[in-house]
């Protein structure tokens, strides 16, 4: 490292076991580039400090996860049009003295559903299952590609119901529901959806044996079961939608994603499939061997 290299980084409350560190130091060595990806694990006090540092200190960029996909935002000077509709960034780029904000989890969701496991969104039912920063991307994705519902189940009424209302204006043709977590009509629902998406991190490796679906939910044969949540590689959701049969994909191809949509903001280079499969192969290895 030295005076000419481009710092880029994460900054998060409790980041120890981030992926993108590994997944961008990766992508910088395969096209050679002198830049470094830094961890900042800060307070949640901190935030406006950390950011404003990006600025002062000359940092290229930094992704932005939980809890401060939100709260950023104000520290912007542009938003990217659609990113201020999602109501949540994770990419900032620092440029000629000014923070541009960008939501890359959108297009990173988007794609493994849409270009590699080829589903058709236009017309179809979803339930999505959390109402955080990572669902305000996915409520988003999935109106914007033609769903005609959406119903939200939340542990928080409150936090799915302001979703509901900033997206509905958004996009008419979609009717969103909310309910609250363990609401009886969550089996209706199901049975009436084309896809169900996890967005909670119930069944991630900080609640690793918890199902955000209660036990007696039956899972229609046609469901598609998308779970955010990449590690582990199959949660308690994933592995009872294999065992029943329904076609299931986990979080890691939308890490990829997001992360090779954010290294294209900062450096101009889009990583190619060879290092973006490269990644994947060697994240398998990092987390499951
Ligand atoms: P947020 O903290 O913004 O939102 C979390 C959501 O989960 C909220 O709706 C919250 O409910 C709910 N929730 C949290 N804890 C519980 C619990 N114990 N019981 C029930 N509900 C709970 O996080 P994000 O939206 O940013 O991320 C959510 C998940 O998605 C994480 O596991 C994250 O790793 C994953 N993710 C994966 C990505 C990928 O690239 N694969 C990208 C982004 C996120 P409430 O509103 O009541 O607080």
């Amino acid at each position: 490292m030295g005076i000419k290299t481009s710092i880029i980084g994460l900054l998060g409350e409790h980041i120890e076991k981030s992926l993108s560190p590994f997944i961008h130091q990766h992508f910088i060595r395969y096209y050679s580039l002198n830049y470094h990806y830094y961890p900042f694990q800060i307070a949640v006090d901190d935030l406006r400090e950390a950011i404003l540092g990006v600025k002062a200190l000359g940092i290229r960029g930094v992704n932005i996860t939980i809890p401060f996909k939100e709260r950023s935002m104000e520290f912007m000077d542009f938003i990217d049009p659609q990113s201020a509709k999602i109501g949540a960034i994770n990419t900032v780029v620092s440029h000629n003295n000014r923070l541009y904000g960008y939501n890359t989890d959108r297009i990173g969701f988007k794609l493994p559903l849409v270009k590699d496991s080829r589903v058709e969104l236009a017309d179809k039912k979803a339930v999505v299952l959390g109402a955080g920063g990572a669902a305000k991307a996915v409520v988003f994705s999935l109106a914007e590609e033609g769903c005609s519902g959406i119903s939200i189940f939340n542990r928080s009424l409150q936090n799915a119901q302001q979703i509901k209302k900033n997206f509905e204006a958004l996009f008419p043709h979609c009717t969103i529901k909310v309910f609250s977590f363990h609401d009886k009509n969550m089996q209706k629902e199901i049975n009436e959806a084309d896809l169900i998406i996890n967005t909670t991190p119930l069944g991630s490796w900080y609640y690793p044996e918890e199902n955000p679906l209660p036990e007696y939910i039956k899972l229609p044969l046609k469901l598609f079961v998308y779970d955010l949540i990449y590690n582990p590689d199959r949660t308690p959701l994933l592995k009872k939608a294999e065992k029943n049969g329904n076609k299931t994909i986990n979080g890691k191809a939308m890490l990829i994603y997001q992360a090779a949509e954010s290294f294209y903001l900062w450096t101009d280079i889009r990583p190619d499939q060879k290092i973006m499969t490269h990644v994947l192969d060697e994240i398998a290895k990092k987390l499951y061997i």
